[in-house]
């Protein structure tokens, strides 16, 4: 480990990050309007069209520093009712089910 500058390179740090934050929502809004357009303004699991939002299959927690996290690929169009549902699990097995309908 080399010496001094620790508080200095935190700083760094935490601009860069900030930094590729906001480049990575610049990208996700890029991504959204695709999204919307690919899944045909309807949710992707009930064809639903109450309230949708766009889903992370990869999670942003789990996907940090990953570039494919804001890709159209890892992104689904969900009605908020099925959206909760995939986020409390109480739609099991639906990303075998996307599986099964892969993303065009
Ligand atoms: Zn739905
Ligand atoms: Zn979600």
């Amino acid at each position: 480990m080399k010496r001094g500058g620790p508080l200095k390179r935190l700083k760094q740090l935490r601009r860069s990050g900030f930094k590729a934050k906001r480049k990575g929502e610049e990208k996700l809004e890029r991504s959204k309007k695709l999204v919307w357009r690919r899944d045909d303004g309807k949710c992707r699991i009930c064809k639903g069209t109450f309230h949708l939002q766009v889903h992370h299959i990869v999670p942003r927690a789990r996907g940090i520093g990953w570039k494919g996290l804001h890709e159209p690929a890892n992104l689904v169009l969900l009605c908020c009712v099925c959206h909760q549902g995939v986020h409390d699990a109480s739609l099991p097995g639906w990303e075998e089910w996307l599986r099964r309908r892969p993303l065009s």
